[in-house]
């Protein structure tokens, strides 16, 4: 990979500043905001705007950048669209919110979907019309996902759903759910889960929102009670839901992974204002926290690369995440460590009214876990790349039914 900016990419990042600065303001680099939507002081207001700002760049051509040109996107590949947020984060704009509709279910409904499915989600989504929520983690089902027992029985041309998920995140404010549930319990585990599209506005969803250590409720728990989805919400082969699952998650993780940051300079600016940045541990602390910056960037950018490309779920995204980990764990660290007993502070009482404790020491837990623990992705690499012995056990041979729980 060459890391210089070839002239058409600098011409690229050209285009994105005209673009951006001719919708937005450039955001002062000194202010640091709390972006948990849950914490803004009026949540719809915060929703609506994130909307608004969605709809703006898809009229105009810079929503799904990656996406196909035939389902409205631009057919660009991962290293362009980094470029784009990497210039759209020096704006004030409301970025958030379609994390899961643009990221997971766009892809998903590309590679899976019919055409009927891309007529009804795909421009909707593009345009910020859907907000969409992933509910696939359960309380006994989480990096063992195959494990879900939230079931769903056919009757007449719907599916009856019934089961509970968790940490569901947006799905209070979320249009649609992307829902796995079992649909056939004699088979090895992976092989009876169907993927479906769920109108959360559906009777028999209770959303109920988990308050989390930053304050701020970004997710919830979802109870599903004889919630009646049509048959043509299904989304691929029914009892294949794993191989469609297995797109969303990919193309969540390659997000992640590609999550370039712009917290660098903050965290030097930080390290001015405390009066360390001449001292010699932590001198060396931001040389290796920079470094992880630069590893994780590209990598991610290859990640995303291969996951525009629609390349089978590939090592590449893993290693982004763990790598996206690594940095967010070390500066974490960091930051509480140049701050030193300022850094037990919170709310207004803190520096920066706590931007540092909430979203970068607490906040480090979301990428880290969100998507798939790092220990789940470090098993991914030692399976796939290093050629290790899977974890023994009968569960890919044995009826689900027949699992003990
Ligand atoms: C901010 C956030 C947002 C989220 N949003 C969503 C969402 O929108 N939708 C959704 O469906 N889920 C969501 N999740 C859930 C997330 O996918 C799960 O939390 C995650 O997969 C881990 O599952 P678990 O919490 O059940 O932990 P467990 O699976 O119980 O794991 C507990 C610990 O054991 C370790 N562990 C487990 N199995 C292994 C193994 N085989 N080898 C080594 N170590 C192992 C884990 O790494 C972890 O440290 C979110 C989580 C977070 C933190």
């Amino acid at each position: 990979m060459d890391f210089d900016e070839t002239p058409e990419e600098a011409a690229f990042r050209a285009q994105c500043r005209e673009f951006l600065s001719a919708h937005a303001e450039r955001r002062d680099p000194s202010t640091r905001r709390i972006t948990m939507s849950t914490m803004a002081a009026d949540e719809e207001a915060h929703v609506k705007a994130c909307r608004d700002w969605q709809r703006t760049k898809a009229d105009a051509g810079w929503a799904g950048l990656t996406w196909p040109v035939e389902y409205g996107g631009r057919g660009l590949s991962g290293l362009m669209q980094g470029i784009f947020l990497e210039e759209e984060s020096h704006y004030d704009v409301p970025v958030g919110m379609f994390a899961q509709a643009i990221g997971m279910m766009g892809p998903t409904v590309i590679a899976h979907g019919t055409d009927e499915h891309k007529q009804r989600f795909l421009r909707p989504i593009l345009r910020g019309e859907q907000v969409w929520c992933q509910l696939f983690s359960e309380p006994n089902a989480g990096s063992d996902l195959a494990s879900l027992r939230t079931r769903a029985e056919r009757d007449g041309d719907e599916y009856v759903v019934d089961g509970q998920k968790v940490w569901t995140s947006s799905a209070h404010v979320a249009d649609w759910g992307m829902l796995l549930a079992r649909t056939d319990w004699d088979v090895p585990k992976h092989r009876g889960i169907t993927f479906f599209a769920v109108d959360m506005r559906t009777p028999g969803i209770e959303v109920r929102p988990l308050r989390q250590a930053t304050g701020g409720a970004e997710f919830n728990e979802v109870f599903l009670e004889q919630v009646r989805i049509p048959v043509a919400n299904v989304i691929g082969p029914v009892n294949g839901g794993w191989g469609v699952a297995m797109t969303t998650l990919t193309s969540e993780r390659a997000d992640i992974g590609a999550a370039h940051g712009s917290g660098f300079d903050g965290v030097v600016d930080l390290a001015r204002r405390f009066g360390v940045a001449d001292d010699p541990v932590v001198r060396q602390k931001l040389a290796q926290l920079f470094t992880s910056y630069e590893i994780s960037r590209f990598t991610g950018y290859r990640a995303r690369t291969a996951a525009s490309r629609g390349v089978a779920p590939g090592p590449e995204v893993s290693v982004a995440k763990i790598a996206v980990s690594e940095r967010l764990a070390r500066q974490g660290d960091l930051v509480e460590q140049i701050m030193g007993a300022a850094g037990t502070l919170w709310g207004d009482d803190a520096p920066d009214e706590g931007y540092w404790q909430t979203m970068v020491f607490l906040g480090q837990w979301m990428s880290r876990i969100g998507g798939g623990t790092e220990d789940v992705q470090r098993n991914i690499v030692g399976e796939r790349v290093l050629g290790l012995p899977r974890e023994p056990g009968n569960d890919r041979t044995t009826p689900f039914r027949d699992l003990p729980h």
